[in-house]
């Protein structure tokens, strides 16, 4: 077996890791952490540390770590048929099955399933059905896409546009032209504190109408946003917001697109956000939770009326004419219809929002109070607090100090592990669903011990 030692020094010379500062990891400021396995809500690195995983991998593993019912899905699908293409037709029993699981499961008026590797393939595939969709209707110059400061919507050169956080910009010459970004339904970063929420609603709607008259409704194609913001910081909507916002996007024959890469299979405690905030979309966006990434997998669900007009689409031009190899891939098929299979016999959806509540509840306790606590916010199994300098005046800690990146270190330390979110001195929560009231206790707990010992 390797040395710890010598995979660090192979890491540092060969592993281009993502999202990752590479000059200090270079320089061995950053840690090479070798996961080794998990089991529920833990996982163990090769040291023999076990740790809570309070953000599921990258909030995915919804299922929680080492279930067997996937893993044997997986390795009966690998002996049987590792991989065939789904072009022309193509097909296994496992991805058809899947693709009828999925539309049983979401809302009304949807109609096909696409099928992706991730989250940022999947929502450039929806872009390009957008466009697709307008140049079959005649509205040739109808493109342009609006997503909102904070979303998050993938890493790819329209995807990362789409995202609406600076450092997925910076330097990367984004965001594409067709892109342009409104505000985000951040009630408590409103600028105007006396804003009731009903307000911060009404301007967040008016606000949008404004970017739709400035630019013309005739350019704008499709809204995409995701029901709760959650890489920009976890920030579930005011009540109303979605409302107001579909009723400008009918009002001006534009799109939504629901990115429910977060959101879907049971995050919110409802099969997806769309049922929980009353979304009507055209398109959704899935991923993560779509297998509990057990194997990677994603999928553009097509809404009936977009439907229509891409099968006429092809009638007057061939076949569609975008394919990925991986589309519908047999083994993350395979993983998907176990994974959904699971979390319906396990009650997961009910769970998340039983004990997503309950965390929600002991988070506030712990630390709701605290000086330098600006909010804790949360919906289904989602919570994030908020750290500020000043509560009063809701000021910023000067971003040098990386606050949020201590606290996030203090409970790695002590077992626990929070993302500290890119934008802002926030905390994130996002664990499996299958989280129990015990270990939502020992998650808040631990925040509690941590913030009293990090910011006194
Ligand atoms: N949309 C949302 C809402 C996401 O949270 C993410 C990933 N965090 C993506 C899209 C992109 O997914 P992926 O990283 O699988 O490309």
């Amino acid at each position: 077996m390797l040395t710890n030692d010598q995979l660090s020094q192979w890491d540092r010379e060969n592993f281009f890791h993502p999202s990752t500062h590479l000059a200090q990891h270079a320089r061995g400021e950053t840690a090479t952490r070798v996961i080794t396995g998990g089991k529920g809500c833990h996982i163990e690195d090769r040291d023999g540390n076990k740790m809570l995983d309070a953000f599921a991998g990258l909030y995915c593993v919804n299922v929680g770590y080492g279930r067997p019912e996937i893993a044997e899905a997986i390795a009966e699908q690998a002996k049987e048929l590792a991989y065939y293409h789904a072009y022309v037709g193509h097909g296994t029993e496992a991805s058809i099955t899947l693709s009828k699981m999925i539309l049983d499961r979401a809302p009304d008026n949807m109609s096909k399933v696409y099928f992706g590797m991730s989250g940022s393939d999947a929502n450039e595939t929806n872009i390009k059905l957008v466009w697709y969709y307008n140049n079959i209707r005649g509205l040739p110059k109808k493109k342009k896409i609006i997503s909102r400061w904070r979303g998050y919507h993938g890493s790819g050169l329209m995807t990362g546009s789409l995202t609406g956080l600076e450092l997925f910009h910076k330097k990367f010459d984004l965001p594409l032209s067709q892109v342009i970004h409104t505000e985000a339904p951040y009630y408590y970063r409103r600028e105007d504190t006396a804003m009731s929420e009903a307000d911060f609603v009404a301007h967040c709607a008016s606000e949008l109408e404004a970017l739709i008259a400035r630019e013309g409704a005739d350019t704008i194609a499709a809204f995409i946003g995701e029901p709760v913001l959650g890489t920009g910081g976890i920030v579930p909507p005011p009540a109303g917001y979605w409302e107001a916002i579909q009723a400008v996007l009918a009002k001006h024959d534009i799109l939504l697109i629901a990115d429910e890469v977060v959101t879907g299979f049971g995050r919110l405690g409802t099969m997806f956000g769309s049922d929980h905030y009353g979304l009507k979309p055209d398109l959704i966006t899935i991923a993560k939770g779509l297998t509990s990434a057990y194997a990677p997998l994603s999928g553009s669900i097509v809404g009936e009326k977009m439907w229509k007009v891409l099968e006429q689409g092809t009638d007057e031009n061939g076949p569609i004419g975008h394919g990925w190899t991986y589309s519908a891939h047999p083994i993350g098929a395979a993983a998907g219809v176990a994974n959904l299979n699971l979390i319906d016999k396990l009650g997961l959806v009910e769970n998340a929002g039983k004990t997503g509540a309950y965390l929600n509840k002991v988070m506030k306790e712990a630390v709701g109070d605290h000086a330098h606590v600006g909010e804790v916010r949360g919906e289904g199994m989602l919570c994030a607090v908020e750290f500020v300098e000043d509560r009063e005046s809701r000021t910023f800690f000067d971003p040098a100090k990386k606050v949020g990146a201590q606290l996030s270190a203090a409970l790695a330390s002590k077992g626990l592990i929070a993302r500290a979110m890119p934008q802002g001195d926030i905390l994130g929560f996002a664990p499996p669903l299958c989280l129990t009231e015990a270990e939502a206790d020992e998650i808040a707990t631990k925040t509690g011990d941590v913030v009293r010992e990090v910011l006194g």
